[in-house]
């Protein structure tokens, strides 16, 4: 009988609804609270503090204070906002607390979760509903191991979540196919693997044809992370399923951007898939490739490969779509979580206004802060005598998240010479939170997507 014949696969839906009880400053969970007899009650308050670099919904104790209750059975959250600007943030922070992915033989704790949202923009409810849908399938997508999700059955769960959905493309270049066009970064960090890389690119335009210059986002979907020849140790390589963090909350976003409806320019999403792996064919340390940017790395490490997918999905996003804006995040770096933090992602930005807008969409409970955006000093550490540049540092203490960021950067020239925005998150650390997927990103993108107007852009 098949694994998946045997257990019970757990699928808690959340459901929002608007006003149900009017007060303030606490949320209240419980179970069973509309039945005639509640069997639980669970009341929790959020911390009087909450610092400027936090999201003044503080989700963080929201999601916290639900993952602490554990009774089963159908679930009822009342948050009770203090704000009514809280209430994105408030609802995507009951999502996170739900990871779907299980495949565990028990039952899990709780059915369905309906969240009353003290909100009466029925409008509001179904946008935040989509996001935290994408919240939790973004989870779902990262906690699944590859021995399940390997990049063919990725690209079939992509075909799957954008299937039927209005006025969206879908191009698929995989295994040999990426080297013809090209993009040899992808095709070098993947060729070793029993499943070929692809690159994915799902494209919305808007139904009367193009209107403005798009916004393209590219995520890093390395469905696995041995490291390659230069492979993890025993205790590094555990958790490296969910170096495709960055690709699943570009699709995720991607979907829930397109669901929402009101897109007013087009939206393209690329997810650069590679399982990084180790065999006959694997690229070696002092291979050189050529890129897709035409510029040519040297490999000194071949477990720095996520810049090398995105560093050919941003170069063929530049010439093939001729976005205003490029947004790539990926689980780049071990330095972010030494640099952030835990559960602020770092930005690397060539403009102030993009760098800005995604500071102050903290309010979607998805943090982030900047590190110093400065190529010039950064470059010395790629140098190399045989190629344009190595694709791993000199010095691993010199502004490492800054610096693996700016590797991207280097295969963007053109594009920065048109006045191109470019925006590079690392969410290496808060894409999970112990070994559960967060979903981090979703709601990021998506609340972005919206601010770039105002930034002028
Ligand atoms: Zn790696």
């Amino acid at each position: 009988m098949a694994v998946a014949d045997t257990i019970m696969k757990f699928h808690p839906t959340i459901r929002l609804h608007g006003r149900w009880h009017r007060t303030n400053s606490a949320i209240i969970t419980s179970h069973n609270v509309f039945s005639d007899v509640a069997s639980r009650l669970c009341v929790a308050a959020l911390p009087k503090a909450c610092s400027r670099h936090n999201c003044p919904a503080q989700p963080h104790a929201i999601t916290d204070a639900l993952k602490s209750n554990k009774g089963r059975g159908d679930l009822s959250v009342i948050l009770l906002l203090a704000h009514p600007s809280h209430a994105a943030a408030a609802g995507c922070a009951v999502a996170r607390a739900f990871p779907r992915y299980a495949l565990k033989r028990e039952r899990a704790a709780a059915a369905n979760v309906d969240v009353y949202m003290g909100c009466d923009d029925t409008e509001a409810l179904r946008q935040i509903g989509l996001i935290a849908e994408g919240i939790q399938t973004c989870a779902e997508l990262v906690d699944t191991p590859c021995n399940i999700l390997n990049v063919p059955e990725y690209v079939r769960r992509v075909q799957e979540l954008v299937s039927g959905l209005p006025n969206v493309t879908i191009r698929v270049i995989s295994g040999e196919d990426l080297e013809k066009e090209g993009l040899r970064g992808i095709y070098g960090v993947g060729k070793a693997a029993v499943g070929p890389p692809a690159m994915v690119v799902l494209s919305y335009t808007l139904p009367g044809g193009a209107v403005g210059k798009p916004v393209v986002w590219v995520g890093k979907g390395i469905v696995y992370d041995t490291g390659g020849l230069s492979i993890k140790s025993k205790d590094g390589m555990p958790g490296m399923k969910t170096d495709m963090g960055g690709s699943a909350a570009v699709l995720c976003a991607f979907v829930a951007a397109v669901k929402r409806g009101g897109l007013n320019r087009p939206l393209s999403a690329i997810l650069c898939m590679a399982e990084n792996s180790v065999s006959a064919a694997a690229t070696r340390p002092d291979d050189i490739h050529v890129m897709y940017s035409g510029k040519t790395v040297e490999i000194n490490n071949t477990d720095a490969e996520g810049r090398l997918v995105l560093a050919d999905g941003v170069a063929w996003a530049a010439k093939q779509l001729q976005p205003a804006v490029i947004v790539d995040m990926a689980t780049l770096t071990g330095a972010q979580g030494v640099a952030t933090g835990h559960r602020h992602a770092a930005m690397y930005c060539n403009n102030e206004k993009l760098e800005a807008a995604a500071q102050a969409r903290r309010q979607c409970g998805d943090l982030t802060f900047p590190v110093p955006y400065a190529p010039e000093f950064f470059a010395a550490e790629f140098a190399s005598a045989v190629a344009d540049m190595k694709n791993s540092v000199a010095c691993r203490s010199n502004a490492q998240v800054s610096c693996a960021a700016q590797f991207i950067g280097n295969h963007l020239e053109p594009f920065f010479e048109a006045g191109g925005a470019w925006l590079h998150i690392d969410m290496a650390a808060p894409s999970h939170q112990g070994p559960r997927a967060t979903g981090y990103g979703v709601a990021l993108l998506c609340q972005l997507l919206d601010e770039l107007p105002a930034a002028g852009l």
